[in-house]
């Protein structure tokens, strides 16, 4: 029996998570299933796989977890300190979806007792990339990745030579707003922007994705993972959504990952490897899909991709800042305190801020310090949210 854990169990990547296990019972025991404010799936989740400890992550739900986990013997707790706690439980291999920063704690502490660590939350990357690949490779633990893009990348790397790699091309959809007339995208909504055309994910990164953050993010998690640099990652619009990634190598082969947008491919992926087993996921019949398309992205319409090569060139805690910036910018639109573009303007208005400041950039990167970027970052966000309000 492998013992698991899956935190942010009740969301998008959560819940394939627990689909692709929950075909499986008798290979697994699930030690922790963390959630937020959706207790009702949380319970029901945790009473189906019987798990050791059902955590939520806001203090003032304990009661209401408690009674919908009453005479189950399963465990109940709440808050941040809950959820490193639960983490740090012995386990084999551990599903991080929680979103945000708030998964760079529990994710730290699965490394720390040595479990594998299957990383959808690219926000653990992006603020604290250093900080992640140290303590796996302290604690002897591994770090398999599951967003999409990096999923097929690892998988067009096995058997290959990493330094004869010349370029790595993650491929974005483009997103809800991909065809928009430029000048509509000030005036676009919440719900606008909370469809996305190919994929079925989160509100936050389907948000993301419209803006292009979520791409942004990927460059980032993609330098940190792979350890490449910067000018060797390209991203291109593809918006059929089945190419996720390509790889060219110094011989000029590139090799490709093609499959259907279903995250139980790269979350099923992380959870059998290294053997491939076989998923749930839809068979393409390329002579149906008939062509693939591919465009630059333009740099007018997407600002986030460019403060993205700024911070990896950056490097040091501006991550951290970014990722901050983005998400307190991403909560004032989905609020209606700012426009859609807006959300570009405040993550650079607070780059721009740390650039002032020297040295809060360079600080050593303990989880502390990366929380307290991220703290200053969301402060200042919303002061330039305020100054635009
Ligand atoms: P969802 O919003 O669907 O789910 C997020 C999960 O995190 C839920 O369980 C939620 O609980 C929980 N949560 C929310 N806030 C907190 C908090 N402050 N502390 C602890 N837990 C919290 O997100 P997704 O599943 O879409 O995404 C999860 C991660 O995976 C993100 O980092 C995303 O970028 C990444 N990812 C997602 C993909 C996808 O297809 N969805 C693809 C690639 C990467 P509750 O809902 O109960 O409040
Ligand atoms: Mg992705």
């Amino acid at each position: 029996m492998r013992r698991i854990s899956i935190f942010g169990a009740t969301g998008s990547i959560g819940q394939n998570t627990i689909d692709l296990i929950a075909r499986d019972p008798d290979r697994y025991r699930v030690v922790a299933l963390t959630g937020g404010r959706n207790i009702a799936q949380l319970a029901a989740d945790a009473r189906t796989l019987r798990v050791q400890v059902a955590v939520t992550a806001h203090e003032d739900l304990l009661g209401d977890l408690r009674e919908a986990l009453a005479d189950s013997g399963i465990e109940v707790a709440a808050g941040a300190a809950a959820l490193s706690e639960a983490a740090s439980r012995p386990c084999d291999w551990v599903m991080s979806a929680i979103v945000g920063a708030a998964g760079l704690a529990p994710g730290l502490a699965a490394l720390e007792q040595g479990a594998t660590l299957a990383l959808a939350n690219k926000e653990s990357l992006v603020c604290a990339g250093d900080l992640v690949l140290r303590t796996a490779r302290d604690n002897g633990a591994r770090l398999l990745p599951v967003d999409s893009e990096h999923s097929a990348v690892f998988q067009a790397l096995a058997g290959e030579d990493i330094h004869a790699v010349e370029r790595i091309i993650i491929t974005a959809s483009g997103g809800a707003f991909r065809d928009w007339p430029l000048e509509k995208l000030a005036a676009a909504t919440v719900e606008q922007a909370s469809a996305h055309p190919n994929w079925d994910m989160g509100q936050r990164i389907t948000i993301d994705s419209a803006s292009m953050f979520n791409k942004a993010l990927e460059l980032i998690e993609t330098k940190e993972y792979f350890g490449v640099s910067p000018d060797r990652i390209e991203v291109l619009v593809h918006p059929e959504s089945l190419v996720h990634a390509l790889v060219g190598f110094r011989d000029g082969a590139l090799l490709a990952h093609v499959g259907a947008p279903d995250m139980r491919h790269a979350i099923g992926y992380a959870l059998h490897w290294p053997e491939r087993r076989e998923l749930p996921v839809e068979r393409l019949d390329l002579a149906q899909v008939g062509s693939l398309s591919f465009r630059a992205p333009e740099d007018t319409r997407y600002p986030a991709l460019r403060l993205a090569r700024a911070v990896m060139t950056r490097g040091g805690l501006a991550g951290a800042a970014f990722n901050g910036a983005k998400e307190r910018a991403l909560d004032g639109f989905i609020a209606g305190r700012i426009g859609f573009t807006a959300m570009a303007m405040v993550v650079e208005a607070v780059l721009e801020r740390f650039e002032g400041r020297t040295g809060l950039l360079d600080a050593e990167m303990t989880l502390d310090n990366v929380m307290e970027t991220d703290h200053l970052a969301r402060t200042w966000a919303d002061e330039a949210m305020m100054k635009r309000a």
